[in-house]
C-alpha cells in the first residue's frame, strides 16, 4: 500500500479562500475588518520569520495587521501593559504572543494578560479550560489544523483508536483533548513513555509531535492508519552541498507512507495549516467581539476541502 499524502497546502489555501470571502463579505456589511495583533520580543530568527508570515497572510486575507517588535531585555511590566493596551484596543480582535519569550518574562503570566476573547493562539487558562471541558472556546492553531486535515478522512471518530505522541501545552495536550471531545479512544504517549511502538499499532489514527527526527517507524503503523506528522525538524542536508540543511518531521516518512493509509509530508503537512487557522481564529474572535454568527466550518474543526 502507498499511503495517500495528504496536502496541507491545499487544505490551508482551502481556509484562506474561506477567511478571506468572509472578512469582505463582514467589511462590505459592517465598514470594519478584523485586526491581528503580534508581539515579539527579541530577535529569535525563527520567530522573526513566523512573525512576518503572520502579518503578511493577515494582510492578504484582508485583515488589518499589527506588528509590535520589543527589546529582547522588554521589562515584564512594559510588556504586559502593551498587552493591556491591546485588550482595550478595538481594532485589534486578535492577540498573539510569540513564543519562546526571553527567560526573564513569565509566559504564562504573559499569556494570561491577553483578553480571552482575543487569544487566537488559545494558550489562555481559560480557552485551555473550556477547550478540556468540550465548551466552544478559541482552539490553538496547530492541533486545529490537523483536526481539518482528520476530517477529511475521518467524518466520524467515533469508535477510532488514535495515539498522540508528544503532550506539550501547544500541541499534543490540545491535540488529545479536541480528538477526546470528538468521541475518539484516545492513548497520548510522551517521552517517559516504553511502550509507544506496541501502541501506536493500535492507532486508527496516530499524531506525532515530539520534535525527534524519524522517531516513528514504518513497524509501529497500523496497515492504513492516518498519520498526522507535526515534527518540523532542520537536519544537516550534506546530499544538498556542504553546510546544507533540510526540514524532516518525527516520521520517516518513506518507509511509512508503503503501510499508511494516508500521512502529511515534512514540509507540506502541518505547517501551512497552522497559520490558515490562526486567521481563522482571528475571524472567529471578530465575529464573536462583534456579535455576528461564526462561520461553523471555522469553529467545528471542519474539513474546509
Ligand atoms: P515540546 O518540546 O514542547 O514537546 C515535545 C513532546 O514530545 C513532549 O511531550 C515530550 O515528552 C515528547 N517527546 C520528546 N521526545 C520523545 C520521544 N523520544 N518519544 C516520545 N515522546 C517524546 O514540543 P512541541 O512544541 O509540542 O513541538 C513538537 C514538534 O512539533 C516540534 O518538532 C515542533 O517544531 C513541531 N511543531 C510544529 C508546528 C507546526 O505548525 N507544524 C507547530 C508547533 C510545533
Amino acid at each position: 500500500m502507498t499511503a495517500e499524502l495528504i496536502d496541507g497546502k491545499a487544505f490551508a489555501e482551502a481556509v484562506r479562500h474561506r477567511v478571506r470571502d468572509r472578512v469582505a463579505a463582514l467589511h462590505a456589511q459592517t465598514g470594519q475588518a478584523p485586526g491581528l495583533a503580534v508581539v515579539l520580543v527579541g530577535h529569535d530568527a525563527a520567530s522573526e520569520v513566523y512573525v512576518r508570515s503572520k502579518g503578511k497572510q493577515a494582510v492578504q486575507a484582508g485583515m488589518k495587521s499589527f506588528t509590535h517588535c520589543l527589546p529582547v531585555d522588554t521589562p515584564e511590566d512594559e510588556l504586559l501593559g502593551l498587552i493591556r493596551r491591546l485588550n482595550d484596543d478595538p481594532l485589534v480582535h486578535g492577540i498573539l504572543v510569540q513564543l519562546p519569550l526571553p527567560a526573564h518574562l513569565d509566559a504564562r503570566q504573559v499569556i494570561n494578560t491577553i483578553s480571552p476573547a482575543k487569544d487566537v493562539d488559545g494558550f489562555h487558562t481559560s480557552n485551555v479550560g473550556m477547550v478540556g471541558t468540550g465548551q466552544d472556546a478559541i482552539v490553538p492553531c496547530t492541533p486545529l489544523g490537523c483536526m481539518m486535515m482528520l476530517r477529511h478522512y475521518h467524518d466520524d471518530f467515533r469508535g477510532k483508536t488514535a495515539l498522540v505522541i508528544g503532550h506539550s501545552n501547544i500541541v499534543g495536550k490540545p491535540m488529545a483533548r479536541l480528538l477526546l471531545n470528538a468521541d475518539c479512544t484516545v492513548m497520548v504517549a510522551h517521552k517517559s513513555s516504553t511502550n509507544i511502538p506496541e501502541l501506536a499499532r493500535l492507532a486508527d489514527i496516530l499524531v506525532v509531535a515530539a520534535g525527534v527526527p524519524g522517531l516513528v517507524k514504518a513497524d509501529w503503523i497500523k496497515p492504513g492508519a492516518t498519520v498526522i506528522d507535526v515534527g518540523i525538524n532542520r537536519i544537516p542536508a550534506p546530499e544538498l552541498g556542504e553546510g546544507k540543511h533540510r526540514l524532516v518531521g518525527d516520521v520517516d516518512f518513506e518507509s511509512a507512507r508503503q503501510v499508511a493509509g494516508a500521512i502529511t509530508p515534512v514540509p507540506g503537512g502541518v505547517g501551512p495549516m497552522t497559520i490558515a487557522c490562526l486567521l481563522a481564529n482571528t475571524l472567529s474572535a471578530f465575529c464573536h467581539l462583534h456579535d455576528l454568527s461564526v462561520d461553523p466550518l471555522l469553529l467545528d474543526e471542519q474539513d474546509p476541502t
